[in-house]
């Protein structure tokens, strides 16, 4: 039994996240960590929502709402979503929590204590119309590198590359959209990044097995133009973590608070001691996932994030962690996902374009959603969401596939043979050969779920489904019994345990789904089926069953054009 840290990219707090965020980091971080837990392993697997920032601010400041009470609000909303998606977070934080608060400090102190922060007087983007100075995303404007328009002060979303409100051309405030802007002097805190590059870059080197997607974009950030940069790691913001060293006051930096990105990725570690707080659990409870000297230096640490994420979790994550100088555990491999798209266009939240969590959960079970973001997950390129795709993806796999298996063997069980395990006749050369081919097709899904090899293991997955229906059909029970009722009864009997086993493999991408199978089949027992023989035979004879509710519905033409036309423009 291994220890398997997972963390997935901490979704920020303004608003419902739509279909694209959840299949770019949460549902395939939850989709690993209910298979390793599956595994028999022990698995410490955490989320939280991303609260500090300029947008935070904004969106409170919108809502005629104090950002405290905002944060709150939308806190327990995203922690509701992510319980109706089934997401199986052993905690779901928050980055404002007083662990993040006192661990950011201590990480900034040490940092300091290491030679590795320099203060730095620069000058700052002041709008006079505004009164304040305008950090991030309080300004908006051209992107020096690839000249999209509405580029952030922070980030450009077009290319990717970290800015600073400076650098933008044709800059204006994003409060009052005011070009009457100035630059003042302010003093910051500076991670000196540039001092740990060589550090950086050996690490990402010996990351032989990452995803090229991960390294190549590392890569990108250390050696590109002038290469890897101090970042500011300060802001003049009101909400936030106070700057300050370790407990101590940090002079001249009064009133400021740390970058929402210096402090959003040490909320993995918070959240795992706000676990432990949680569960009455003590110090050392989260410690030996997180300190190698205190027993993590066993635990396997994977993440999981959209691309946009990958500088600050490959370069200004780790530097924190290398530079604090203490024994952290530090990522062992990054699953990173392009984009998915939506119907012809992107999925955007400020444009409300797009289906978004809340609404995909009003109108269809999360199991339908997971099944289509899973297999078509966007690893290797972007890939897209349209209405025809999903509503043919969950009528033939989950509906036909699936779903009908269940369905008619359980019925047609129940109506020759009483609802129990048959106990006539013997396997033959057919069952051997089906359980032949499970085992060797069981050992290939296991082997893409332990490499998260999202959609070629949906893929075998669903192939898995397939060949039961091809062994339904080549059998064919329904004629056999009406002459040779021992041998219906192994084939039924060998479809029974089929479907109970189907529930184990397909829990980790349909939940729902397979607790339903394994409660009609009447059974609590989870055991991996590495033993594919001696799990085809686990159901005794004479043991009951029943036969669920439908599982899987299909999407009706009416129901595709309704739902195309209603997610097709702006959210209201
Ligand atoms: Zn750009």
């Amino acid at each position: 039994m291994a220890r398997i840290l997972i963390t997935s990219a901490i979704p920020y707090i303004n608003g419902i996240k739509h279909l694209g965020n959840l299949v770019g980091s949460q549902l395939p971080a939850d989709l690993y960590a209910r298979f390793c837990r599956a595994q028999g392993h022990e698995v410490m697997f955490i989320c939280a929502t991303d609260e500090h920032g300029t947008p935070a601010e904004l969106a409170a400041a919108k809502a005629g709402k104090p950002v405290e009470d905002y944060c709150a609000e939308m806190h327990q909303v995203q922690k509701d979503l992510a319980a109706g998606f089934r997401l199986s977070f052993d905690h779901f934080g928050r980055s404002s929590s007083q662990r993040n608060h006192k661990l950011t400090q201590h990480f900034a102190g040490k940092l300091a204590e290491n030679g590795l922060i320099e203060e730095v007087s620069e000058k700052q983007v002041f709008s006079i119309d505004d009164n304040r100075f305008l950090p991030d995303r309080y300004i908006t404007g051209t992107c020096p590198n690839c000249g999209y328009e509405a580029a952030r002060g922070d980030q450009c979303e077009n290319c990717t590359k970290q800015l600073d409100p400076t650098d933008l051309i044709d800059a204006r405030s994003s409060i009052s959209g005011s070009k009457n802007l100035e630059v003042r002097e302010t003093k910051h805190l500076y991670l000196k990044q540039r001092a740990l590059r060589d550090r950086l870059e050996a690490w990402i080197d010996s990351k032989t097995d990452w995803p090229i997607l991960t390294t190549s974009i590392a890569k990108k950030w250390l050696n590109d133009g002038d290469g890897l940069q101090d970042r500011g790691i300060t802001r003049d913001l009101h909400w936030g973590v106070p700057v300050k060293k370790g407990d101590a006051d940090w002079p001249g930096m009064e009133g400021k608070v740390f970058y929402v990105w210096f402090d959003a990725p040490i909320e993995y570690i918070a959240c795992t001691a706000e676990w432990a707080d949680a569960h009455g659990k003590p110090e050392s409870a989260w410690e030996r996932w997180w300190r190698t000297d205190k027993g993590a230096a066993d635990v396997r640490y994977v993440q999981f994030m959209g691309k946009d994420n990958v500088p600050f979790h490959t370069l200004s994550f780790p530097a924190t962690i290398m530079g604090s100088g203490e024994p952290w555990k530090l990522v062992d491999y990054i699953k990173s996902f392009n984009y998915l798209n939506y119907d012809g266009g992107q999925f955007s939240t400020s444009q409300g374009r797009g289906v978004f969590m809340d609404q995909a959960l009003s109108i269809l079970p999360a199991d339908y959603w997971r099944w289509w973001l899973l297999s078509h997950a966007p690893e290797s390129s972007d890939s897209e969401f349209t209405w025809e795709n999903f509503q043919t993806s969950v009528n033939k796999d989950l509906a036909d596939v699936l779903g009908n298996l269940v369905s008619r063997v359980t019925k047609f069980a129940t109506s020759k043979f009483g609802a129990t395990v048959p106990p006539g006749g013997e396997f033959g050369p057919m069952e051997a050969a089906l359980i032949a081919d499970l085992g060797s097709r069981i050992a290939a899904y296991a082997d893409l779920m332990h490499a998260m090899d999202v959609r070629k293991a949906a893929a075998e997955l669903r192939a898995i489904w397939v060949i039961g229906n091809e062994y339904l059909q080549a059998s064919a029970p329904w004629t056999v019994v009406k002459t040779d009722g021992d041998r219906a009864e192994a084939i039924v009997r060998l479809a029974l345990n089929l479907i109970r086993v189907y529930a184990i493999l397909s829990r980790p991408f349909i939940p729902t789904a397979a607790e339903a199978m394994m409660s009609a089949l009447n059974s609590d027992d989870w055991t991996w089926p590495d033993d594919i023989s001696a799990a085809m035979r686990k159901l005794p004879e004479g043991h009951g069953f029943s036969i669920p509710e439908n599982l899987f519905r299909k999407i009706t033409d009416e129901e595709r054009v309704d739902w195309q036309t209603r997610f097709s423009g702006v959210r209201s």
